[in-house]
């Protein structure tokens, strides 16, 4: 992979939306003011899009998806080889830019490169990949034939904590497979959730329209992106109860439109006790602090049988107090900042809690401005706030389970089902183990945190509905046209 960034060429007009191909300023009087989360600084003050600015988007889109949509697939295939030409050439700058706005470590923001720049490949696969069928007929003198075509203007709304995968792997397959989008990212990561795919993709030769790049408060404006007459499909990424939300206007008799929701977790890190505890220790600490902890498919919670529950939890301990906490630039850094200010509050409210509720405190440290260092609970049983609920934070609780029954109960315990993982040396027990989980993902000997671009990502219950990456999102992201020929005049009955 090259790297030679070009810092004459630094990237540039970040104030601005982007919309029928042109960057232009918003025109509502609220400003979104996007900050680095270390350290407070001002990165951009984005004056926001009103309802007109983004009906003028869905009309851009809507105009040039019928053109993209008549592209060979080699065309379509071409501009995504090329958006991972200029991935590669401005990796710095990316990484740059997830380290300032979205207080990403140095190692998170490489594995998010790396996401983002696999699912742009996997996408440019995808124009080759689209096939239709013929099918039998019971009418004599009759082809049937099934095409497969894109579905028009997909409504993008993401979430700021993996902004630059989590928004390319929706926008990448959408583009190649002949649709237009319109995005709203979200409000702490305007530019790598948004603008800088937007530069991204013009430099690769973006047709004017076909990615506009709305940014509006989701409060304000979020639902009028999902009930614009003109998108047919909305692919969500965020919490379950925005998603429900979404999910509810969308679909309703007054909209009927398709949705792709990714929503939140209760991840489940499972450790048997014949366990390699090593692996699991070092999984455990990994899956559950990279990026603070705030990913959707992070370890929300560590059951640990019972046989070995003291064991793991001072190793466990050992591994989480060499953690360092600090600047996301330093690569030493395993922690840094917490999003914002309402995301630290309910981590502080948390820890509140927990103790309250009786949960034994055993590492903690103080919180400076946005850092908070990691917290870790033992004795956490099922009926406490740390168990229930997503924690989206450095937070985590060790539950004692009697056997593997009781693990596997645990375990399934929550309303979410989207990662999840199990540690033993007995494959056979690993899989029983695996299949018994009711969650989209199960990892056996390895963290809750994987996503692949020719693997089915998502999740069963509150965490969702539909798959993203491959043939999945190829399926998600199109949709079917029956188109029969009658090639002898048929016997009508009258
Ligand atoms: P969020 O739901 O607050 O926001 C997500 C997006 O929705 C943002 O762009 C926001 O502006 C927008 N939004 C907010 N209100 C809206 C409304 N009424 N109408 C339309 N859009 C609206 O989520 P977040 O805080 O950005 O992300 C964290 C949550 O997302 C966690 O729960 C996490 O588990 C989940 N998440 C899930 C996945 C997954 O793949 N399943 C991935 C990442 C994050």
């Amino acid at each position: 992979m090259s790297n030679n960034n070009n810092t004459q060429n630094i990237y540039s007009d970040f104030d601005r939306q982007f919309i029928a191909g042109e960057w232009i300023e918003g025109q509502d009087n609220s400003v979104n003011t996007d900050t680095n989360p270390f350290n407070g600084e001002t990165l951009v003050e984005i004056q926001q899009a009103t309802e007109d600015q983004l009906d003028e988007a869905y009309q851009a889109a809507s105009k040039a998806q019928v053109e993209w949509a008549k592209k060979t697939p080699a065309e379509r295939a071409g501009l995504l080889y090329k958006v991972v030409e200029v991935l590669d050439q401005r990796q710095d700058e990316i990484v740059d830019w997830l380290i300032k706005e979205s207080g990403s470590t140095r190692i998170k923001a490489m594995v998010e490169f790396g996401t983002a720049r696999a699912i742009t490949l996997e996408a440019a696969t995808m124009p080759n990949r689209v096939h239709g069928e013929t099918r039998p007929s019971k009418i004599p003198g009759k082809e049937s034939f099934v095409y497969r075509e894109p579905i028009g203007v997909i409504a993008v709304i993401s979430p700021w904590n993996f902004p630059f995968h989590l928004t390319q792997r929706s926008i990448a397959p959408a583009i190649a497979l002949g649709n237009a989008v319109v995005l709203k990212p979200a409000s702490d990561t305007p530019v790598t959730g948004g603008l800088l795919l937007a530069k991204i993709f013009e430099e690769a030769g973006l047709p004017k329209g076909l990615l506009n790049v709305v940014v509006g408060a989701g409060s304000e404006i979020g639902d009028a992106v999902v009930t614009h007459d003109v998108p047919r499909l909305v692919s969500f990424t965020g919490s379950t109860p925005v998603g429900k939300h979404i999910g509810e206007l969308a679909s309703s008799g007054k909209y009927l439109k398709k949705v792709a929701l990714e929503l939140g977790g209760n991840n489940p890190f499972v450790v048997l006790k014949d366990a390699n505890p090593d692996n699991a220790v070092k999984a455990a600490v990994f899956g559950k602090f990279l990026h603070q902890g705030q990913i959707c498919i992070a370890i929300n919670r560590i059951i640990v049988e019972d046989a070995i529950y003291d064991d793991f939890v001072a190793r466990f301990t050992e591994h989480v107090k060499t953690l360092e906490v600090g600047d996301p630039n330093n690569e030493d850094t395993a922690i840094g900042p917490i999003i914002n200010k309402d995301q630290l509050e309910s981590l502080q409210d948390k820890i509140t809690k927990a103790v309250d509720e009786g949960a034994n405190l055993i590492i903690s440290g103080e919180i400076e401005g946005q850092l908070v260092p990691p917290h870790v609970f033992t004795e956490v049983t099922a009926d406490m706030d740390l168990f229930r609920n997503e924690i989206f934070g450095p937070l985590v609780g060790i539950i004692r389970a009697k056997d593997e029954d009781e693990a596997l109960a645990l375990a399934n315990d929550t309303e979410y089902g989207l990662s999840s993982a199990v540690f033993t040396e007995d494959m056979q027990k690993g899989l029983r183990f695996a299949r018994g989980i009711k969650a989209g993902m199960t990892h056996i000997n390895d963290i809750t945190v994987n996503d692949e671009s020719n693997a089915p990502f998502g999740g069963e219950k509150n965490s969702g509905l539909g798959r993203f990456n491959g043939e999945w999102i190829l399926e998600e992201f199109t949709t079917l046209h029956w188109i029969s020929v009658q090639h002898k005049p048929r016997d009508y009955p009258f």
